[in-house]
């Protein structure tokens, strides 16, 4: 098979790259190791800044969007039993966020890739990128017991933080910058209306925990939680106790429960490898880099990503001009180290973290007190919360 290029994962980047090349008139097949089903059944990501909502737009996928999506133009902080709002919109001049589940994006590239004939090969077993440091990269799989191979320009590997691009790459031309939490994230999703209108994130002594939504009846909590804690210890009603017991007195009584749909725990890291292009394969989204997301960056980032390598690849096929992809990995990398920052800031301004002293966790509080009643404060939150620019 041969194919402009050659994608592999269909996680949002990998399906966004597709969709955009598609519409500039470039070809793309897309390589993912699991079902479509699969792909669908996880929960992750639901906070879109608005140039994520931009690029799905350009790339035709912004319909039922539009239609469903939930406009939040703050978001409110709860420390020491109080609230306290942060008016996104008025600080930024008019931004806003969108919450829109990551499932329901990703179904929407799939759809949008399929009406246009999209190649998307779902159960590629073993998918190995070869000889991306030459002039002719190439990809092979199996599928269904037979060995595949695609010959291509360009080789993306939007393959998320396990995949197997960044591992292709020789280990002393790679950098890697890393912090793990010691902590995770148990999240809850089910069918119950939201207990409030806005996100609200809240530090508590017991630790963080995070009101959010994916629609108007669908409900998503976290509670910070220890690295070795196991799914199967928490009944549905144990989480809910210990979600309440976090929340602020008023918050915690309307809060309406219901039998969960699903429950996971992710565990909390920071991670960047540097650069992002190596000869003809460039890195995207989770394959370079991770985010805890406690500052809802982790799809924007893989967005913005997409924005500039379809900018990238459509100048060298449209033009002939390798500028913007001799320019790409420290484009992205400046917004990435950005959000880099703004992630762990918010992760420590708002979770218990074990080792944290009397002292530092007074300084948390006068920080918490700071931002929330400093306009100059909160204003650099909104900023980044809302996603900063793209150039
Ligand atoms: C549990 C969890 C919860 C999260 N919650 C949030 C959140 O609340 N807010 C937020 O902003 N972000 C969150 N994130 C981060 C966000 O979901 C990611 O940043 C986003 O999915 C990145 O998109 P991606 O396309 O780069 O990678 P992915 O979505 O990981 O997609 C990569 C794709 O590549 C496929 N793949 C992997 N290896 C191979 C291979 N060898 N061959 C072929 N295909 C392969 C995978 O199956 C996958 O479909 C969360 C992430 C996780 C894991």
């Amino acid at each position: 098979m041969r194919t402009q290029v050659g994608i592999i994962g269909a996680g949002p980047a990998g399906l966004l790259l597709s969709q955009l090349l598609h519409l500039k008139g470039i070809d793309s097949v897309v390589l993912e190791r699991q079902s479509r089903a699969y792909v669908l059944s996880r929960i992750r990501a639901g906070v879109l800044e608005q140039g994520t909502v931009d690029l799905l737009k350009t790339a035709q996928v912004g319909e039922r969007l539009d239609r469903e999506a939930l406009l939040h133009g703050g978001i409110e902080l709860a420390f020491n039993g109080k609230r306290r709002h942060i008016d996104m919109k008025g600080l930024t001049g008019g931004s806003v966020v969108t919450v829109y589940g990551q499932t329901e994006v990703t179904k929407d590239l799939m759809d949008a890739r399929n009406a246009l004939g999209g190649q998307l090969v779902y159960e590629a077993e073993d998918v190995t990128p070869h000889d991306f440091d030459g002039d002719k990269p190439r990809l092979t799989y199996r599928k269904d017991g037979i060995e595949h191979e695609v010959f291509c320009d360009y080789i993306a590997g939007c393959d998320g933080f396990h995949g197997i691009s960044r591992r292709s790459v020789p280990q002393t031309a790679l950098k890697t910058f890393e912090r793990a939490y010691p902590f995770g994230w148990f999240g809850l999703l089910c069918e119950t209306p939201p207990v409030h209108d806005e996100l609200i994130y809240n530090n508590h002594e017991r630790g963080f925990a995070l009101c959010t939504m994916r629609s108007p009846t669908r409900s998503r909590y976290y509670i910070q939680c220890a690295t070795d804690e196991n799914v199967d210890d928490w009944s549905d009603d144990r989480f809910w106790d210990e979600l309440r017991s976090r929340l602020p007195g008023d918050i915690a009584e309307r809060l309406v429960t219901g039998p969960s749909i699903e429950k996971s725990i992710a565990p909390l890291r920071s991670f960047v490898a540097e650069p992002m292009r190596f000869g003809r394969m460039f890195l995207a989204g989770d394959a370079a880099h991770i985010v805890p997301p406690t500052g809802a960056k982790g799809l924007n980032l893989a967005a913005s990503d997409i924005y500039f390598l379809s900018r990238a690849l459509t100048a060298v096929f449209e033009t002939g001009s390798n500028d913007l992809i001799d320019s790409y990995s420290a484009q992205c990398l400046r917004r990435i180290w950005k959000a880099q920052r703004f992630s762990w800031w918010m992760t420590s301004l708002l979770h218990r973290f074990p080792e944290s002293s009397p002292y530092e966790q007074r300084l948390q509080q006068a920080e918490l007190d700071y931002v929330t009643s400093s306009p100059a404060a909160a204003t650099a939150l909104a900023e980044n919360y809302v996603g900063l620019p793209y150039e």
